[in-house]
């Protein structure tokens, strides 16, 4: 399949309008195409005859009109379109809704700049339907080429290789690998581009762009560390983008070009586990990806579990192994009040949106148990294995049975356990709730030291604002905040604020767990640091713990109210979470 896009932003309409022509595979000479479409303006389809024609987004060829339904469905609506013989390629000219759930515009005072307004493209799970008609899963994949015009000197990026064009205010774009339809992405706004190294860089806003590349300088290592461990980045660039604070994720992994939530900026490179976390993903996820969403820990598991390799390759085991505990508690905490069938590493979506299964469960738990098999087998042997499933499988969809039948194969009936370890229950760990059996203890010394310190504070044997917080990475800060959860009075917290001024961390992950901190243990000081905080950020993994802890510490009124002012300022998929969450609340 090959889908050629050729489309217009308008920004004041906030639309997206053009042609998607898509070339398919015929399977069945009589069968109409079906393809997934929400909430689009279809203007027109028409069919015609394109064979190897390239690029498609402007193919001329006799175009005729085709007859097509639009039927509601589950999540969307079904395009279908009658297909005579002998054709190959539908066009379809079609508008975006203003409320597109795959796409947020932003106001000029929504950027970081304040001058020109923005737009991004969030695809995953099944929101690419919402600006491209397309077979919207991850079972089917398309190489794309585009062309994208907009207005006001702004710049237009897809997460694809960029074709030179001498047209002012039109960019085109080819995408020669497959990819499903979560991968495509597109954003237009003021940015601008930087260097990190030959084949690596970074586009952002002008006023955020120097602190990116300062954030950014170790890309390219850590490109060189996957290529070692698990083989050669087979997608040419590796450019990273900086969104404006409203995207409501850490990162997505969009081919070629990340798109980032500018909150890993924390001027001391302590939070890019999330750079190697999207990197990791040209391995596992885009290169190799989940045939279902239900099978999301194919591509989430194996990604944190590179993301941790890489962090040891470059940082060392100790930073790893903090990463890792921190991971496992995030996972341990979710496991306590999730659904049984929500902890299963395959689960079963039908019939739900795929974005509730982003849990920790395919994240985390995936991760521990791949953890646990390297503990096995050992890395002689593991590492190989890995890698080989990734090259084995390279561009194509995978399901939980296709990894289970290859582990079967490849790992264990070739590799014996080492001394002392017991074979892994694969049922118990794939196909169960609950923490995998035997699960891996991740152990960090400088924890340890942190353990030892709460212990003395709670102990009233060294007060709270004399502790020797020396050295402490945020990870350490962050370990020791959660544990303070439960214990700390607001008047220990004051204390404790005016000897660390945590209030004014500018690292977003400990000023967000603080912030729920105080939330939960009533210190108020903190009240205009947290509608601040909610009112200028959007990613939904920071704003659910906050607005939860209001709605469960007697603070609705104050949720409720925020949320009314911050609304408009979030991303579809984080006002779903919320309004769940604080309105219904
Ligand atoms: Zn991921």
């Amino acid at each position: 399949m090959h889908t050629g896009l050729d489309v217009s932003v308008d920004f004041a309409a906030r639309s997206l309008a053009g042609t998607a022509t898509i070339e398919v595979d015929r399977l069945a000479s009589d069968a109409p195409l079906m393809l997934d479409v929400r909430d689009l303006e279809v203007r027109g389809v028409q069919v015609g005859t394109v064979g190897e024609l390239r690029p498609l987004a402007e193919a001329n060829v006799p175009w005729r009109e085709a007859t097509f339904t639009i039927d509601d469905a589950e999540f969307g609506q079904a395009l279908s379109i009658d297909m005579p013989k002998g054709v190959d390629a539908v066009r379809i000219d079609y508008a975006t809704a203003p409320t597109a759930s795959g796409l947020q515009w932003l106001a000029p005072e929504q950027t970081a700049d304040g001058t020109s307004p923005f737009l991004y493209t969030q695809s995953q799970a099944i929101h690419a339907r919402s600006w491209i008609p397309c077979q919207d899963t991850p079972g089917v994949r398309s190489t794309f080429d585009a062309v994208v015009h907009v207005d006001g000197g702004l710049t237009a990026l897809m997460a694809a290789e960029v074709v030179p064009s001498k047209e002012a205010g039109e960019f085109r774009f080819v995408m020669d690998q497959p990819i499903p339809s979560y991968l495509v992405a597109m954003a237009a706004g003021k940015v601008e581009f930087a260097e990190l190294g030959p084949r690596s860089g970074v586009w952002a806003e002008p006023s955020v762009l120097a602190k990116a590349v300062s954030e950014f300088g170790n890309v390219e290592a850590m490109i060189d560390a996957v290529e070692t461990l698990y083989g050669p980045y087979r997608w040419g660039r590796y450019d990273i983008l900086v969104l404006p604070p409203a995207f409501p994720f850490g990162g997505m992994e969009n081919p070629r070009l990340t798109f980032a939530t500018p909150t890993i900026l924390a001027g001391d490179r302590s939070l890019v586990a999330l750079i190697a976390h999207e990197l990791a993903h040209s391995w596992s996820g885009n290169l190799v990806t989940n045939a279902s969403w239900g099978d999301l820990w194919l591509n989430e598991g194996f990604t944190v579990y590179v993301e941790r390799r890489v962090m040891e390759a470059l940082y060392g085991r100790e930073r790893e192994e903090m990463e890792a505990m921190l991971g496992k508690q995030d996972l341990e905490k979710e496991l306590a009040e999730l659904p049984a069938a929500d902890q299963r590493l395959a689960t079963d979506l039908v019939g739900r949106d795929p974005d509730d299964g982003l849990t920790n469960v395919p994240y985390e738990k995936g991760a521990l148990l791949l953890r646990l098999l390297e503990e096995t087998y050992g890395r002689e042997a593991f590492d190989p294995f890995l890698q080989r499933w990734f090259t084995d499988h390279a561009f194509t969809s995978v399901r939980t049975a296709d990894f289970e039948a290859f582990l079967k194969a490849e790992l264990i009936e070739k590799h014996a356990p080492q001394a002392g370890k017991a074979p892994v229950d694969l049922e118990g760990w794939i196909h169960q709730p609950g923490m995998g059996p035997g699960a891996p203890s991740p152990h960090s010394d400088a924890f340890d030291v942190v353990d030892a310190a709460l212990k003395s504070v709670l102990a009233n044997e060294v007060p709270v604002n004399k502790l020797d917080t020396k050295g402490w990475t945020p990870h350490e800060w962050l370990h020791f905040l959660r544990a303070l959860l439960e214990s700390l009075t607001p008047e220990d917290m004051a204390t404790f604020d005016q000897a660390f001024g945590l209030t004014g961390s500018t690292n977003s992950e400990i000023l967000a767990q603080w912030l729920e901190v105080s939330v939960r243990r009533g210190y108020r000081e903190t009240d205009d640091a947290v509608e601040t905080f909610l009112l200028g950020v959007g990613r939904r993994k920071f704003l659910t713990p906050l607005y939860r802890a209001m709605m469960e510490s007697g603070r609705q009124a104050d949720a409720k109210r925020i949320y009314g002012k911050a609304r408009g300022g979030y991303h579809p998929i984080t006002q779903r979470t919320l309004d769940a969450l604080v309105q219904d609340g």
